[in-house]
């Protein structure tokens, strides 16, 4: 069965051209221009489960002529887990963030280009694979191994000591790998709830890892910094084409 996408966009250009894009990448999708239509949509895939319907990602404007994308969010979200990617047009890091919170998987901001949006919904739609986490125990990147049951981190094939929280921060960046995180998300899964607040511990311990992991720390090419948003761990690998 073909993996399947609803895509809610009001600008009819930029919907057909996602469309028709996606379509020849072998997607199937489910277009729509209003959020009405778009909770239509969803509402059907919720009764008929196990149909040829079944969706496997919702991508999502923010600007609808009927309302703000936001909301399909928090529906989906409260729903289900299907990965959401948010296409808006709004810069702001506080919308960003805000959606990020409210449980969006990652956000694309106008113009973007197809190879992006491609990147991005590999992502999200391989951390819903059932064998995600089986596949992820060992991580090979670059110079770098990493196990995560051992704790272990090699570079260059040389032990590399990280401290608990060190590799506590790299785990968790792991776990969504190739998706921005946002300071609140790590602050409060890495340190706790009551630590939100504490951006600079995030500065602090990012800069300390990119010392050790990275060729270039002054050049990230694997901690990336999402900026006034949060953090992103580079996609691990591409797919076999
Ligand atoms: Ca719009």
């Amino acid at each position: 069965m073909k993996t399947r996408i609803l895509l809610v966009e009001d600008d009819l250009t930029l919907r057909e051209v996602l469309k028709q894009s996606l379509e020849l990448e072998g997607f199937s999708v489910d277009s729509h221009s209003t959020l009405a239509g778009a909770r239509a949509a969803w509402a059907y895939h919720l009764n008929t489960p196990r149909s040829p319907s079944n969706l496997s990602i919702v991508i999502v404007d923010l600007g609808l002529p009927d309302g703000d994308g936001s909301t399909l969010i928090r529906l989906v979200r409260s729903q289900s887990k299907l990965p959401v990617l948010v296409i808006s047009a709004r810069e702001d890091d506080v919308s960003k963030i805000n959606l990020l919170d409210a449980g969006a998987d990652d956000y694309l901001v106008k113009p973007f280009s197809i190879g992006e949006l491609k990147a991005r919904i590999r992502v999200a739609l391989r951390r819903q694979s059932p064998d995600h986490h089986a596949s992820t125990d060992e991580i090979h990147i670059g110079a770098l191994e990493i196990n995560l049951p051992k704790r272990q981190v090699k570079r260059l094939g040389e032990r590399v000591h990280l401290t608990p929280t060190e590799f506590n921060l790299l785990a968790r960046l792991l776990s969504q790998a190739g998706q921005v995180v946002t300071h609140r998300q790590l602050l409060n899964d890495v340190w706790g709830a009551e630590y939100v607040e504490h951006v600079h511990y995030l500065r602090l311990y990012m800069a300390q890892l990119r010392a050790k992991l990275e060729v270039d720390p002054a050049a990230p090419e694997l901690l990336l910094t999402e900026t006034g948003v949060g953090y992103r761990f580079c996609e691990l690998s591409l797919p076999a084409e």
